[in-house]
């Protein structure tokens, strides 16, 4: 199935806090030194929130909640992305999403 792309998911987590990806340039310093090693984290996964790929988000929830908040990415976000705090918001929307489905 085609990825959609959609404003929902902005405004859903608008109301869970402050998700400022939409500040984000691209430009992959934050994968570069994560030390995950992970592809989609957090370069991509944020691409996806912001703009508002919800089922792909879903479906990448094992990185969202394999981040281990240690703001390595953040201490060099040239564009001062609050990457950890973002990655919160999608692990609570994650887990309302799950609690709606159960
Ligand atoms: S380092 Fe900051 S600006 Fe660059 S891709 Fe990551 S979140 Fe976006
Ligand atoms: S906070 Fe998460 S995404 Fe950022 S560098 Fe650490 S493990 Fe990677």
């Amino acid at each position: 199935m085609p990825a959609v792309v959609s404003s929902a998911l902005a405004d859903e987590l608008a109301v869970l806090g402050e998700f400022d990806a939409g500040a984000c340039m691209n430009c992959g310093v934050c994968t570069a030194v994560c030390p995950l090693g992970l592809d989609l984290l957090p370069r991509r996964l944020l691409r996806h929130a912001v703009l508002g790929m919800t089922e792909r988000v879903q479906e990448e929830s094992e990185a969202v909640f394999s981040c281990l908040l240690c703001r390595a990415c953040e201490a060099n976000c040239p564009a001062g992305v609050h990457i950890a705090e973002d990655v919160r918001l999608l692990r609570r929307w994650l887990l309302g999403k799950w609690e709606e489905a159960h």
